[in-house]
């Protein structure tokens, strides 16, 4: 968990904005008990174990994250890497120091194709930095797509200019937003997807599901289509992760599923993100679905809708049977 209190002056007025009550508050401020409970821990996801160079965490084959900052502009009370995030000084070394052990890195490791920057945000870097850092990352030929993750437009909107735009074009990055609540989608904020849209620069958003503040099928609707709106596709919507003190924040996982399943008929395919929890200690993102929804009657699948209707779809017996491929909770 974040120990860290700093708030961005624009999000500090939009909070002022919504009122004393608004919960988006317990998100920043340390409003809630932060008791560690059992299974807690400082870095869930083990990247500590997974970093075999400082501030590079290589978890997946074929993927590596870089943490390009420790800083933000706003600390989120539920931050997975509460543990680092707000640090005054890096512990890595300089930057240029670390950079260079990052690209010796990824030039040895050719199965790497997708390189996510993320920290902290790395939209806290100045535009020189974030440029740099960018075209030493392309500089690796086997490196395919670029992923920089940020919740600049959410909180500090007003970092994102035409020129910031530009770079993030040049370097054909996808963006890859933090939203979680329709509150957060202000004049601002649609300005800013406007402006990296408007440049080329793809838009996904991963959401946190978050006991309180967005686990209700509105606000979650309200939301996905807000961000849908503004051009940019709801990708994930992410089990909070058991860092320590976040309990508070933390649904039951048949929570998220019962969510998912009411949102299939409530909103298009395109505002529907993937249900996913991190499996704790680096076991990767796995995607969690509702019950199935149909089963085998001898040469026919039975489908239920989300209005509890049945359907049936001419399927010849003896392909792959689906409710065992179907993950069950
Ligand atoms: S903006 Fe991201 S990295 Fe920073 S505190 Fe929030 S969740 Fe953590």
């Amino acid at each position: 968990m974040s120990n860290h209190v700093q708030i961005s002056a624009y999000y500090q007025s939009l909070l002022e904005s919504l009122g004393p009550d608004h919960p988006l508050r317990r998100t920043v401020f340390p409003l809630d008990d932060f008791s560690p409970e059992p299974g807690d821990s400082d870095d869930p996801l083990g990247e500590e174990i997974h970093s075999p160079v400082p501030g590079l965490i290589h978890t997946y084959p074929d993927k590596v994250l870089l943490l390009a900052t420790l800083n933000c502009a706003v600390y989120c009370r539920y931050c997975t890497r509460g543990r680092l995030v707000g640090k005054t000084t890096n512990p890595w070394g300089t930057k240029s120091e670390i950079q260079s052990r990052w690209f010796q890195w990824l030039g040895k490791h050719e199965k790497v194709r997708d390189v996510l920057i993320s920290g902290g945000d790395p939209l806290t870097l100045s535009d020189g930095e974030l440029d740099g850092l960018l075209a030493g990352v392309r500089k690796t030929d086997h490196v395919r797509t670029v992923r920089v993750g940020s919740k600049a437009p959410a909180v500090w909107p007003q970092r994102i200019t035409p020129a910031l735009a530009d770079i993030l074009a040049k370097h054909r990055v996808w963006l890859q937003l933090h939203f979680i609540h329709p509150a957060e989608l202000t004049q601002e904020t649609t300005q800013a997807c406007d402006t990296l849209a408007a440049a080329g620069v793809p838009l996904v958003s991963q959401t946190v599901l978050l006991k309180g503040i967005n686990d209700d099928v509105n606000t979650l609707t309200g939301l996905f289509y807000g961000l849908l709106e503004r051009r940019v596709k709801p990708y994930y919507l992410f089990q909070c992760d058991p860092v320590t003190g976040s309990s508070s924040f933390r649904t039951p996982v048949e929570k998220g599923l019962q969510l998912i399943s009411e949102l299939q008929g409530r909103v298009s395919g395109l505002a529907l993100p993937v249900f996913a929890l991190d499996a704790p200690g680096g076991g990767g993102k796995i995607p969690l679905l509702p019950n199935s929804r149909f089963h085998r009657e001898g040469n026919e699948i039975v489908l239920t809708n989300y209005e509890g209707k049945e359907y049936r779809y001419p399927d010849p017996e003896g392909g792959i049977q689906p409710a065992a491929e179907t993950p069950r909770l």
